[in-house]
């Protein structure tokens, strides 16, 4: 998987991707972070990338010429995905990052300022995508989202199994978790997790799983089709 990130901080996505799992995975060539300069691009004497908005109105736009000509560059395999982040995009979610770990190359463009030039999103933009309800200020935060949030679902990344079983993934919210010591500050690790009968684990994270939602996401169960045994949990 290759993310190809068009934007004015490429420091910001590549320092931010050097550590950990992100850093490992490029190590293997699993996946592979380019942050191309829109910068680079431009072709005024001052650099600069932004302009006063046509109409009037606060704050600066993004031109379109340089981050034309940085798409135009970097030559993307076809079919790809262009997306642009934006507060006024499709909520991401799960689901999104799902789809999008299908795809051999995305191209992400990080908007600054009051954003980018309309143009760009009616020429090259395939997906705008929001990460949340709040304005951020620039769109290298919610590419990193993006780019960490597919690229575990990039196999050899991290273990299938731990991603199969995630919160959303399973379409309710994880179980909690407890690690050693058994008990910490007076604070027992509960009594089911040490008694080595898996399936009464499975079923106590089950239960768990189910109230957790109920208690921080009930809008999750909505969608959700509950199995005869969480039915009998939930009588119980
Ligand atoms: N004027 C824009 C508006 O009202 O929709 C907000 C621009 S914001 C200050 C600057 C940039 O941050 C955006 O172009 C976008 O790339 C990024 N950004 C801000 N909030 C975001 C969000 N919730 N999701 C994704 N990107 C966001």
């Amino acid at each position: 998987m290759v993310f190809k990130v068009l934007t004015l901080f490429p420091e910001v996505i590549l320092s931010a991707t050097n550590y950990s799992i992100l850093k490992r995975a490029q190590q293997k060539g699993l996946i592979k972070i380019e942050a191309i300069n829109i910068r680079d691009f431009t072709m005024n004497k001052h650099k600069r990338t932004d302009d006063y908005p046509y109409g009037g109105g606060f704050g600066m736009v993004m031109s379109a010429q340089p981050i034309i000509d940085a798409y135009e560059s970097i030559k993307p395999a076809k079919p790809h995905r262009v997306i642009y982040l934006t507060p006024q995009g499709k909520t991401y979610t799960q689901r999104y990052a799902e789809q999008l770990s299908k795809e051999k190359e995305i191209v992400i463009i990080c908007g600054h300022y009051e954003g980018i030039d309309q143009r760009v999103i009616d020429m090259i933009v395939t997906d705008e995508i929001s990460i949340g309800d709040y304005v951020l200020t620039g769109g290298e935060y919610a590419a990193l989202v993006v780019i960490d949030s597919v690229s575990r679902l990039v196999k050899g990344v991290i273990e299938e199994k731990s991603a199969q079983e995630e919160s959303f993934s399973t379409g309710l919210l994880e179980y909690p978790q407890y690690t050693r010591p058994a008990e910490f500050r007076g604070k027992k690790v509960p009594e089911i997790l040490l008694c080595g009968d898996h399936e009464k684990i499975r079923k106590w994270r089950r239960y768990q799983s189910l109230l957790k939602t109920i208690k921080n996401r009930p809008d999750l169960l909505e969608n959700f089709e509950l199995t005869n045994e969480d039915r009998e949990f939930l009588i119980k």
